[in-house]
């Protein structure tokens, strides 16, 4: 993985920690090549259990709490469903999603054991 890649993914996550999901999502959607989805607060029928979901028809992703807004596994494997889903394609397994998440959250933890990435 190149650099400005790295970079990429660690400042993602951190904007999502920094509780600015909607900029993370918009970078997110340009790189990608992706509409924006929206994001939400609330519950969907039948899946009341479910920190977050992604509902297709309305390139929603919907999370159970305010507080999962800010949590990028949630955030990142939803939007995951997302690209799967802008691609046309069915929206991919669970275990691929989390695998996408995690990855970013790789990156960011390994991103600022090396350097201070939030120094002014
Ligand atoms: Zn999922």
């Amino acid at each position: 993985m190149s650099e400005p890649e790295k970079d990429f993914k660690a400042y993602v996550v951190a904007l999502i920690l920094s509780r600015k999901t909607e900029v993370a999502v918009q970078i997110l959607s340009k790189k990608y090549r992706v509409d924006v989805p929206n994001l939400a607060v609330g519950h969907v029928k039948g899946k009341k259990k479910a920190a977050g979901v992604y509902v297709t028809a309305k390139k929603l992703i919907l999370v159970s709490n305010g507080e999962n807004l800010w949590d990028p596994f949630i955030i990142l494997h939803e939007f995951y469903h997302h690209i799967r889903n802008e691609g046309g394609e069915q929206l991919g397994n669970e275990k691929l999603a989390d695998a996408f998440a995690r990855d970013y959250i790789n990156v960011f933890k390994e991103q600022i054991s090396r350097k201070t990435f939030f120094s002014s």
